[in-house]
């Protein structure tokens, strides 16, 4: 099965992520990760991606879907995938659609998680992240049991660059403008499932499971 997961920064893609590939085995693409990966090992793409990272503006189309295309061409990929944060326009969601049909393959569902504006705001300013296994906490909401250390695989947490105010509402404004339109892409295509982020972490995941049942 090969899933996309649809939602604002901050919605929780990240965390419903880790359980749902756990659940369903299946490989787990992060298009954010991936730029932070080749950011962390200073190659050419991270560098590009960099500029438009840091003010919260997407990194261009071509160069996005050719670093995703490449990831989800490996083997762990082709019993199914997950797609975390991509595509993230049209134009992204477009290409994927055709690389997939050259190979006779397609996406299976995206599922959209909802979070309040607000809500959102709140939960990226208080986020932290696990260097090594990516899981997110929440200072207030979802605190590690022993502070800066990941619970699932004892890594360092940090805080991104750019989950800082001014980037957080750009981020937002981007999602609105250039992402969301594809709830109305996926509806189309008869694949959307919606689910209510505004709850509970068990809560989202088991909602999430009964749709994909
Ligand atoms: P994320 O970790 O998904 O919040 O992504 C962090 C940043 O990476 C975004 O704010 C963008 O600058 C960039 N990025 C991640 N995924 C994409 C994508 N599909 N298209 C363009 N830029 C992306």
């Amino acid at each position: 099965m090969n899933i996309i997961l649809l939602g604002a920064p901050g919605a929780g893609k990240g965390t419903q992520a880790v359980a749902l590939v756990k659940e369903k085995g299946l490989a787990h693409v992060a298009s954010g990760d991936l730029f932070r990966d080749n950011l962390g090992r200073g190659t050419e793409l991270g560098k590009i991606a960099k500029t438009y990272m840091d003010k919260g503006e997407l990194v261009p189309d071509d160069v996005t879907v050719k670093m995703v295309l490449d990831r989800i061409a490996k083997p762990d990929c082709a019993n199914g995938f997950l797609l975390d944060g991509f595509p993230r326009t049209i134009p992204q969601a477009e290409a994927l659609d055709k690389a997939l049909s050259e190979e006779g393959k397609s996406m299976d569902k995206a599922v959209s998680v909802a979070v309040p504006n607000e809500q959102l705001i709140k939960r990226l300013s208080g986020r932290w992240i696990c260097r090594g296994c990516q899981a997110p906490f929440h200072m207030v909401d979802a605190p590690p049991k022993e502070a800066g250390k990941c619970d699932h695989c004892g890594g360092e947490l940090y805080q991104r660059d750019d989950d800082n105010k001014v980037t957080v509402q750009n981020r937002l404004n981007v999602y609105m403008k250039q992402t969301a339109p594809l709830i109305d892409y996926y509806k189309g295509q008869g694949k959307l499932l919606e689910v209510n982020g505004n709850q509970p972490v068990d809560a989202v995941s088991k909602e999430m499971l009964a749709a994909l049942a």
